[in-house]
C-alpha cells in the first residue's frame, strides 16, 4: 500500500477518533492489509502508533482563568483528539521560559507550541498586532471571519514561516473592558503623560495622545499598579481582572476596550514539529485549536458578566465610559497609527490592505445584522 493511501486511511481513522474509535482504528487499518502490503507499511503503522511528546510554552500564569486554563484545554484536546498519540505537557509563563520569551523558545525548537497573544511580538513582526486585532476594529466574529475566510490567517502563516512557526487561532476575549484608573478621564488631556500598560495597537494610539504605554506579563499587573510603577492598566475584562484582584490597586473601571474590540489568542506549532506529524495528527492539531478558539470566546461570554456584578457589587468598583469626544479622538489617531505602521513596513502595509478590504464589505453585514438587532434588543 502506498504512503499516501495509508494516510488516507490514517486520516479517516482519525475522523473516527471523536466516535471512540481512536488508536483501535489504526491498528485496524494497518493489521487489515495483505501479507505484502504489511511488511511494506510495517514502518508507517509503527509511526502512526508511536507516542509524541510535546511541550507547550504560555505567556500565562499557570492555571491562569480562561487564558492559562484554555492553554491546557487545547493541550487536553490534542492529546484526546490523538488518541494519545500525541502528549502535551503545559508550563506557565516563566517555568520553563519567561512569557515573552515563548516566540524564540519554539521558533528555535525549546518547545514545540507555544500559547499568547500575536501582539507580544511587535518589536519582531510588526504586522502581527494585526492578527491580535486593531482598535475600534473588528468583533470576535468579524475577526474569526477575516481569519478563516478573508485570507488573514494565511497572511498570518505567511509572516510567522520564517520563524518556523505556524499560527493558529485558539481563543477570543470578546470586547475588553478599557482599563483600570484611579483618575477619571473626562478629556483626552487627562491621558496625558499617563504611563499605562497597554499592549499592541492600542499602545501606539496612547502614546500619540501623549502616554507611555509599557507592555508586562499579566503575573505583574497588580504590583506594578499598586506601587505606582505604571499609572492605569487595561488587561482583559471583568473575568480576568477579578481574577488579578486589579480592583484592590485602582478605582475606576472604564467602558469600552475600544483598543481590543474582539483579541485573537494564539497557539504556534514549530514547523519542523508539525511537519513530523503524519497527516491524521496534522489535522488532530488542526481542529483541536479551532475547537479551543470557539470555546474560550464561549468561556468569557458567559463568565464576565457575573464577575463584573460580583466587582460592582462587592467590592464597589465604579464603572464609567469613556466620553464620546475622547472616543472620537482616539478613532482618529488610530486611523493615523494603522496609516503610518503601513508606510513604515511593507508586511504591515501588505496585511492592512487585506484587514481594510474586508473591513469594508463585513461591516456592511454587521451594520444590517448585529448591529441594528443589538439596537433593537436595547
Ligand atoms: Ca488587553
Amino acid at each position: 500500500m502506498k504512503r499516501r493511501n495509508f494516510l488516507r486511511k490514517a486520516s479517516q481513522a482519525g475522523i473516527g477518533i471523536t466516535a471512540g474509535i481512536g488508536t483501535a482504528g489504526l491498528l485496524t487499518a494497518c493489521q487489515g492489509e495483505s501479507a505484502e502490503e504489511a511488511i511494506t507499511t510495517s514502518t508507517d503503522c509503527q509511526a502512526a502508533t508511536e507516542t509524541i511528546h510535546w511541550k507547550m510554552v504560555t505567556t500565562w500564569p499557570r492555571d491562569f482563568p480562561a487564558l492559562g486554563t484554555g492553554a491546557n484545554t487545547l493541550a487536553e484536546s490534542i492529546t484526546r483528539i490523538s488518541g494519545g498519540r500525541i502528549q502535551v505537557k503545559v508550563y506557565g509563563g516563566g517555568e520553563l521560559v519567561p512569557p515573552f520569551e515563548i516566540f524564540d523558545a519554539v521558533s528555535s525548537g525549546t518547545a514545540q507550541m507555544g500559547h499568547g497573544a500575536p501582539y507580544y511580538w511587535k518589536g519582531k513582526i510588526p504586522a502581527a498586532q494585526y492578527f491580535a486585532g486593531v482598535p475600534f476594529g473588528f468583533t470576535a466574529r468579524e475577526q474569526n471571519a477575516w481569519l478563516y475566510y478573508g485570507g488573514g490567517l494565511d497572511l498570518w502563516r505567511e509572516l510567522y514561516a520564517p520563524h518556523n512557526l505556524r499560527p493558529y487561532p485558539t481563543g477570543n476575549t470578546g470586547v475588553q473592558m478599557g482599563g483600570w484608573f484611579n483618575k477619571e478621564i473626562n478629556s483626552l488631556a487627562d491621558l496625558k503623560g499617563l504611563k499605562m500598560r497597554i499592549p499592541g495597537l492600542g499602545g501606539e494610539v496612547l502614546k500619540r495622545a501623549g502616554g507611555t504605554p509599557v507592555n508586562i506579563p499579566g503575573a505583574e499587573l497588580f504590583t506594578a499598579l499598586q506601587t505606582g510603577t505604571i499609572d492605569a492598566t487595561e488587561w482583559v475584562g471583568p473575568y480576568n481582572d477579578l481574577a488579578f484582584g486589579l480592583f484592590r490597586a485602582a478605582k475606576y473601571y472604564y467602558t469600552p476596550g475600544w483598543h481590543e474590540p474582539g483579541t485573537t489568542l494564539e497557539a504556534f506549532v514549530n514547523q519542523k514539529a508539525y511537519a513530523a506529524l503524519p497527516e491524521d495528527l496534522q489535522h488532530c492539531v488542526d481542529i483541536a485549536c479551532q475547537a479551543a478558539n470557539l470555546d474560550m470566546l464561549s468561556e468569557f461570554t458567559a463568565r464576565n458578566g457575573k464577575a463584573l456584578t460580583t466587582l460592582i457589587q462587592k467590592h464597589q468598583v465604579e464603572l464609567r465610559q469613556f466620553p464620546e469626544e475622547v472616543i472620537a479622538k482616539l478613532k482618529q489617531m488610530t486611523t493615523e497609527v494603522l496609516a503610518d505602521l503601513a508606510n513604515a513596513d511593507a508586511d504591515s502595509a501588505r496585511v492592512y490592505a487585506s484587514w481594510q478590504a474586508f473591513s469594508k464589505q463585513v461591516k456592511g453585514w454587521t451594520d444590517v445584522s448585529e448591529l441594528a438587532y443589538l439596537k433593537a434588543r436595547g
